[in-house]
């Protein structure tokens, strides 16, 4: 393996020249909300099909995988899905995962997105485990519209609770996730950004992206990071930070009196795909080199039978390498309607 000219570290590199760093694993493809823009109620109702046991992915299968993605220079393991914390013993799986080092004997970032609603029970032992940071999402203080927006009624103060939990247990930094979505939460945004600032949580905004096909995304509904800035720096005010490194997908803003900065991910208005190393591992073991794809590359059917870890590490690397993706940067209202798999299967 050569280093690569993307930042100086071994690595395959893609055919646009980004090396493969991120690795983020889907645990599950179900999940006790409905957000309305994820996985809207209508859609994934009562008799919705989700994988079979049977064909998710073993923790060994997962810890097997992410060892040979570390070894060809993953550093950032993210455990997603679905929710990861209705994954039965999800803590076993960190507890594998944290053990892992990198080519130069680092250990792993290893962090997890939640929507926080399992958190009370399973920030400790998550953490006992080897979990140092997480990242909740959340997309309003107001119990009202958040509520309505996680589709099944589910009470903020839950969600706030978890958060505490997870500041009990440790876990350090806390992020914060919220998904800015037109007529739906514009009005939480200058309020979560003032929150997170006095609670020390570092606020992402999210951008409303066409992820999957079931939400009816639309160009209008989408809230631009510009506006998102300007709404809080009318309040707050704030300064852009230089990236703290090549490949962040969160642009950064300092609050001018140095009480804290935020982030936002422009992937609608600002495409990052130039320096996107990110891949993902669905929980039924399909390798997807971009959040838009159509279709993956099967690992589940070699792993369970009987391929050696050359065998699948020559696999990782021949799809790296002959990866092109860049969907953000060709968008338009009409690619949203191209065939993808839905963000919650393929993990967020
Ligand atoms: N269930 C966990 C959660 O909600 O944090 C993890 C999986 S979820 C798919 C990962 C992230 O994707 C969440 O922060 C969620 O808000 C975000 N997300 C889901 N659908 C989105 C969309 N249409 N646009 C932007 N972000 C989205
Ligand atoms: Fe579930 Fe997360 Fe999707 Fe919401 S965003 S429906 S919590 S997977
Ligand atoms: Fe990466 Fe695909 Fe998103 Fe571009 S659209 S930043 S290539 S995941």
């Amino acid at each position: 393996m050569t280093t690569s000219t993307f930042d100086g570290r071994p690595g395959v590199l893609d055919r646009r020249g980004r090396a493969l760093r991120d690795l983020r694993i889907s645990v599950t493809d179900r999940c006790n909300f409905r957000c309305t823009y994820c996985m809207p109620a209508e859609v994934f109702g009562r008799d919705y099909a989700f994988l079979p046991h049977s064909e998710v992915l073993t923790y060994e299968e997962i810890r097997r995988l992410a060892a040979i993605f570390v070894d060809l220079g993953v550093g950032k393991l993210r455990i997603t899905g679905g929710e990861p914390l209705v994954r039965k013993a999800l803590p076993d799986l960190i507890a594998m995962l944290a053990q892992l080092r990198t080519p130069e004997a680092d250990p792993v970032d290893l962090t997890l997105t939640t929507n926080g609603s399992a958190l009370r029970p399973l920030a400790r032992p998550l953490a006992d485990a080897g979990l140092r940071r997480i990242t909740v999402s959340l997309d309003s203080l107001d119990d009202a519209t958040f509520r309505r927006m996680n589709g099944v009624d589910f009470p903020v103060t839950k969600v706030l609770d978890g958060i505490a939990a997870a500041r009990e247990a440790g876990l350090a930094p806390i992020k914060v996730n919220m998904v800015v979505k037109r007529g739906e939460n514009e009005a939480s945004v200058v309020p979560m950004a003032r929150w997170a600032r006095d609670e020390g949580l570092v606020l992402r905004f999210i951008e409303y992206m066409d992820v999957g096909t079931a939400n009816g995304w639309r160009l209008d509904d989408v809230v631009s990071a510009a506006e998102i800035v300007a709404a809080i720096d009318a309040e707050l005010p704030l300064q852009a930070v230089e990236a703290n490194y090549r490949g962040e997908v969160a642009g950064r803003w300092r609050y001018r009196d140095d009480s804290g900065e935020i982030g936002v991910i422009a992937s609608v208005t600002q495409p990052f795909c130039g320096d996107c190393t990110r891949a993902r591992l669905s929980a039924e073991g399909k390798l997807y080199t971009c959040l838009f794809s159509a279709v993956g590359t099967d690992l589940r059917a070699p792993l369970r039978s009987g391929a050696s870890d050359e065998d699948l590490r020559a696999i990782l690397e021949r799809v790296w390498a002959a990866r092109t993706d860049r969907y953000s940067e060709l968008r338009t209202e009409a690619t949203s309607h191209l065939p993808r798999v839905e963000m919650f299967a393929l993990g967020g």
